[in-house]
């Protein structure tokens, strides 16, 4: 089966009639060709948006829900559809490929139902010096945002964009990678289909169309790709002051402490780090284990990782390289690595082939080496042994990056995750927190900031619009030329009052119980 055309009305008016193909990273076959939209394409595209996001915003949560929720039976119900493009284009298996629409699922539908709760008007306090303000907080759409999306997670990573700045009320143009635009347009499509306008569309093309979002006049860019590029995003935008989310890459570490879980702990580390062939923002790319526990977790991991491979075949767990140009980058790590005096106990130097690379574990690297420093987006991972867990954190927090990490601890887990720098840690599970709807997705450092999912990700895609309205006249006219000295006595009176001792403080939420104790 090959994709079908772009010429669908969900798809951007083209001004020229350059194309583009998307290739197959299995066998390089032709699996589409699409239109390269120019700058003055995406600019139309974002001026037409704009109409859209006047259309969509004015309807109300549930009637934007309900939107949503029919555009989310239409996935559903086509899921195997869209994992056989998601297939085409980035080679990656098809179980693969359905888990990954399955998370995205999962979250359109939070995004969708929680909107209300997160966004609308609510009540805040208004203090005692403004007692007779009523005091309310809203989050309303910016208006356009545009989506840049990666080839790794062609459906999942852009949706943490596009499902929550759509529930927040925007319409949302979306730029896919050039190795994914037909999955960016099955999207466009399907939400054409379900909702009857285009408040999602699609412009395709090369970094240039996604150059050119930055300058279209959008409200938000919501961008997920490498550091360098985000980098060049965020100046394109400073231009016009538009705001940027931008999720980068990552150097994501487990640490293994000496009362894990071994066996459980090994498979987690085989899986994050080689899944997806190790194109993963958030896979595991480093490993630090207590010394008791060092030699038998290497032991586990190697045994398991034996039985691994990736090819062409049907049922391959693993797939290809998607980008032809990152298998140059791991056979630089792995090559640095091995000339530094690291060893490869499973795959080594000649795992990286025409379009495959065989999974590959590096122990003995030392920590300055490429493999170790640098995003290596294959499936490799190094391992090193530790004295203790407090080294462990060190280390792992020796990087620029920051975006996700895991523990492996039975009595220390939530302890050292909460040592971690970094924006998401899974505690004796691997990638978790991604699957769960409600929790922020997002780094710090060189992986970038602002966040998606969750009610942050809501919010990342809003304004707050505060509004005090005045319930009765003011005790002192704090605020009025009729203010006199005797009313700035007693303000000085009451804030002595208040604020003079200045040691009492207000009553905090509850704390997690056990925090900092057990995992
Ligand atoms: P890029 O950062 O170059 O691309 C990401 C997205 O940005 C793509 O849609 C790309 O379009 C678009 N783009 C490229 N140039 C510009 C520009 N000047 N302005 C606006 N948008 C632009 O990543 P690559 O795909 O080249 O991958 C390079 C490395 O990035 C990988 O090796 C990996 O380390 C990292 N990466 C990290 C990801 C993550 O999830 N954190 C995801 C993907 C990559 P187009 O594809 O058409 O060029």
């Amino acid at each position: 089966m090959t994709m079908q055309d772009s010429t669908q009305d969900s798809t951007v008016d083209q001004t020229s009639q350059q194309t583009f193909d998307s290739l197959s990273p299995i066998n390089g076959d032709v699996v589409g060709t699409h239109p390269v939209h120019s700058a003055e394409d995406v600019s139309a595209a974002v001026l037409r948006a704009h109409e859209e996001a006047a259309w969509w915003s004015a309807l109300s949560f549930d009637e934007r829900a309900e939107q949503l929720l029919t555009w989310k039976g239409v996935i559903t119900r086509r899921m195997a559809q869209l994992a056989e493009v998601m297939h085409q284009e980035t080679g990656k298996p098809h179980g693969d490929a359905l888990l990954e629409a399955t998370l995205a699922i999962d979250h359109l539908d939070w995004a969708a139902k929680n909107a209300d709760k997160v966004l609308k008007r609510r009540k805040v306090p208004s203090g005692l010096l403004m007692a007779n303000q009523a005091a309310t907080v809203e989050y309303k759409p910016l208006g356009v945002v545009g989506v840049i999306g990666p080839w790794n997670y062609p459906v999942f990573t852009p949706m943490g964009s596009i499902a929550y700045a759509l529930a927040a009320g925007n319409a949302v143009v979306f730029k896919p990678s050039e190795y994914t635009p037909g999955v960016g347009e099955w999207l466009a499509r399907t939400f054409h289909e379900a909702v009857g306008r285009p408040v999602l569309s699609v412009v395709t093309g090369l970094g240039e169309t996604g150059a050119a979002l930055c300058h279209a006049g959008a409200d938000k860019i919501a961008f997920t790709g490498s550091t360098a590029t985000g980098k060049r995003v965020m100046a394109a935008c400073a231009e016009h002051l538009t705001p940027v989310v931008i999720e980068a890459g990552g150097k994501d570490a487990v640490i293994i402490d000496h009362d894990a879980d071994i066996e459980a702990a090994a498979d987690a580390v085989l899986w994050g780090a080689c899944a997806n062939a190790g194109q993963t923002c958030t896979g595991v790319e480093r490993v630090y284990v207590h010394e008791k526990v060092y030699d038998a977790f290497v032991a586990e991991i190697v045994k398991q990782a034996e039985t691994l491979r990736a090819d062409d075949s049907a049922d391959s767990p693993l797939g290809p390289i998607t980008m032809p140009k990152q298998l140059d980058v791991i056979r630089s790590h792995i090559d640095d690595a091995l000339a530094r005096g690291g060893r490869a106990l499973v795959g080594g130097a000649g795992a990286v082939g025409d379009r495959f690379v065989q999974p590959t574990i590096l122990v003995d690297v030392p920590e300055d080496s490429l493999a170790v420093c640098e995003e290596t987006f294959g499936p490799t991972v190094t391992i090193a042994r530790v004295g203790t867990v407090e080294e462990a954190v060190r280390r792992t927090n020796a990087t620029a990056y920051g975006l996700g990490s895991t523990v492996f601890s039975k009595a220390r887990g939530m302890e050292i995750a909460e040592r971690i720098r970094s924006g998401m840690t899974a505690v004796n599970g691997v990638i978790t927190f991604a699957g769960v709807p409600s929790l922020p997705f997002g780094g710090v450092g060189d992986s970038g900031f602002g966040r998606i999912h969750g009610p942050d990700g809501l919010k990342e895609f809003t304004y707050a619009k505060s509004i005090a309205r005045q319930r009765f006249k003011p005790v002192m006219p704090l605020t009025s030329f009729k203010r006199t000295a005797k009313h700035e006595q007693q303000l000085v009176q009451l804030m002595t009052m208040l604020h003079g001792r200045g040691t009492t403080l207000p009553k905090l939420g509850k704390p997690v119980k056990g925090r900092g104790k057990k995992a």
